[in-house]
């Protein structure tokens, strides 16, 4: 059965008040993006780094999904099953959307993980105090739950299995608000007989020319018509591609 598999980044929240790397410059808000997103820059200092991402966390408390988070979780309600949804953001946008399935690749802010055992705990808005216990093994470890540059991301398997699905059995793929400079999405468009691209605007990175359909504007503005194309692909019958 045709499936379609959205793979979003930091611009789809961009409408929603939540700012991009790539609007800030290489900074995010205001931090070098090493200091606060590398094994390294943690190491130096955990405070900092905790610090950082409790503020991200709580300014999520009040940010509201945007008509592209909400045309998801709709095609998610019709169309069970046929619907992967991909993320790099640590937002929680998508779930205030009630999507019924979303992969964060990245991490999520709102839980915390211990380094000891692994194990996730729910933290909704709340800050990580240094010395937080594990409620499974006690450690005094817990850290943000989030994948820095130069860690293994363990929802990448995931990831590879949608992408070279898509690109076997002929599924959607639509790629919405990223630069393309973690991921490489124009080579998975490449891979693919149907692709859609959404990005703000045309960029270095990513050759629009690779995808089926490219728009450049505003996610929120594009939904509509993406949801659109999304549900026609959906009830086309098989072998009708
Ligand atoms: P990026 O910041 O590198 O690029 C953002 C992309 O979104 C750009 O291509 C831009 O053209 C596009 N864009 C901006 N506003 C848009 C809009 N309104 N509609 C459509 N497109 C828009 O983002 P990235 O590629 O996701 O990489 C950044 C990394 O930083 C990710 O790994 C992510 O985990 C992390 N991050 C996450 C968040 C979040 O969770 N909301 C925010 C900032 C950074
Ligand atoms: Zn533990």
């Amino acid at each position: 059965m045709k499936k379609v598999v959205f793979l979003s980044g930091a611009g789809i929240s961009a409408e929603s008040g939540i700012s991009t790397f790539r609007d800030s410059g290489g900074l995010w808000e205001n931090h070098d993006v090493m200091e606060v997103c590398s094994v390294g820059g943690f190491r130096l200092n955990r405070r900092l780094v905790l610090d950082f991402y409790d503020a991200r966390r709580k300014g999520l408390a009040d940010k509201k999904p945007n008509r592209a988070h909400c045309m998801v979780a709709e095609l998610q309600r019709e169309f069970p099953g046929r619907i992967i949804n991909l993320t790099q953001n640590v937002d929680d946008l998508f779930e205030k959307a009630r999507c019924e399935s979303v992969v964060h690749l990245h991490g999520e802010l709102t839980k915390a993980r211990c380094e000891h055992c692994d194990e996730t705990t729910q933290i909704d808005y709340e800050e990580i105090p240094l010395g937080m216990k594990c409620p499974r093994c006690g450690s005094a470890a817990m850290r943000h739950h989030i994948v820095k540059f130069g860690q293994a991301a363990p929802m990448y398997q995931i990831q590879h299995t949608a992408i070279d699905d898509a690109a076997a059995q002929g599924w959607l793929l639509v790629v919405i608000g990223t630069s393309g400079q973690v991921l490489p999405v124009e080579s998975y468009a490449r891979m693919m007989r149907h692709s859609i691209l959404n990005n703000l605007e045309a960029q270095g990175d990513i050759d629009g020319e690779a995808f089926t359909q490219a728009f450049y504007g505003k996610a929120g503005e594009y939904a509509d018509r993406i949801q659109v194309l999304a549900r026609e692909f959906l009830t086309q019958a098989d072998g009708e591609s």
